[in-house]
């Protein structure tokens, strides 16, 4: 079963969730099937093949992806985190969401200068998220290979605000 095929069928979309008038997609049952998750991960990763050397996911439902990914590569995880979790110094990035602003962080040496990292989330929406979380890793000197996300909502723009870069979506809704 394809990717995209696994994707509507087991996701689920909540109406006024977390406001009203938000229609929010709902990955978690994707994620709780087995071969589902499997199917996603490899058609996340597969299309980058060689060109990473580690996988960063964005807290928290980034972190299952992308612990996923790196395990399934072989490669390492990295972690991009909400203000105040990381304990030794990071880098810091301001960003704007669907639901309001937030910052996120990156521990300063997680990653060499030079290494190139791919970025997984769940969806993208405007972008934001997955925007900051690019200028972390570039503050760092890490290259960003690409981003993977399982559902893009196209008519948030969000493509646009990560020109330049590779975007490997499952589904555009
Ligand atoms: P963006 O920054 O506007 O692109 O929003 C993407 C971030 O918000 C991601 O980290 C998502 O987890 C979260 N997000 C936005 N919309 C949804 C949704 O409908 N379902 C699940 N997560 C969402």
């Amino acid at each position: 079963e394809s990717a995209e095929s696994v994707i509507s069928r087991l996701s689920a979309t909540v109406s006024d969730y977390p406001k009203p008038g938000i229609v929010f997609r709902d990955l978690t049952p994707v994620f709780a099937d087995g071969p589902a998750l499997r199917t996603i991960v490899h058609a996340l990763i597969d299309p980058f093949e060689g060109q990473f050397d580690a996988v960063a996911g964005i807290e928290a439902r980034g972190f299952l992806l992308a612990a996923a990914g790196a395990y399934a590569s072989g490669k390492g995880v990295v972690t991009v985190r909400k203000k105040g979790k990381l304990p030794r110094k990071v880098y810091s990035e301001d960003y704007t969401l669907e639901y309001g602003t937030a910052t996120l962080e990156l521990h300063a040496d997680d990653l060499k200068p030079g290494m190139r990292v791919l970025i997984l989330d769940d969806v993208l929406a405007t972008g934001g998220t997955l925007g900051a979380a690019c200028r972390l890793f570039e503050r760092a000197g890490v290259q960003v290979s690409g981003f993977g996300v399982v559902l893009e909502l196209t008519g948030l723009r969000g493509r646009a605000a990560l020109a330049g870069h590779r975007i490997r979506s499952l589904v555009r809704e």
